[in-house]
């Protein structure tokens, strides 16, 4: 894979536990808040809603956001790894750029699919955006040898960088 692309998805437990999947593009991360986080059942769709792009220094942060600040609570690296977009009918991007072009095109259609070099979350996987809906978008497995709709993926909750769990977090 030509010139990689990072994707992170932080596990955050805010006020309502969520997560935080977030693609890089551009040099920033693009980000999608999932309350129910993904599932590997290709017939489920998990609402992400579209939140602010995130600084790529913020791929690697976990830690406990203060009491009175936004997101207040605490935050793991749930996951982690390369991505990189599938070209739908026209040939796969060879490189960085040509990755990059295409995501920004599949964003701007409002759907994009991508291959996750996880180390929970591993191959082709969609986000869709809902019709008439401004940040409301669904992420969905597609059919392939890593869809497996009897694990639930997210039982495996620790970190992927510091095994510890956000329960571990709390408090400290
Ligand atoms: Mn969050």
């Amino acid at each position: 894979m030509p010139g990689s692309l990072l994707f992170v998805i932080q596990k955050h437990a805010a006020r309502r536990l969520h997560y935080d999947f977030r693609l890089e593009l551009d040099g920033v991360l693009l980000s999608w808040a999932i309350p129910k986080g993904p599932s590997l059942d290709p017939t489920v769709k998990r609402l992400a809603t579209r939140v602010d792009d995130h600084a790529m220094e913020y791929a690697s942060f976990e830690g406990v956001i203060e009491e009175g600040s936004y997101g207040a609570g605490e935050v793991i690296v749930w996951d982690t790894g390369d991505y990189w977009p599938e070209a739908e009918g026209g040939p796969a991007p060879r490189d960085r750029e040509e990755a990059e072009e295409l995501i920004r095109r599949g964003i701007a259609a409002g759907k994009l699919s991508f291959t996750l070099y996880g180390k929970k979350l591993k191959g082709s996987w969609a986000l869709v955006k809902m019709r008439r809906e401004e940040k409301a978008w669904l992420l969905l497995k597609h059919r392939d040898q890593y869809a497996d709709p009897a694990r639930d993926v997210l039982e495996e909750d620790h970190s992927v960088l510091s095994n510890r769990r956000v329960e571990d977090l709390k408090g400290s």
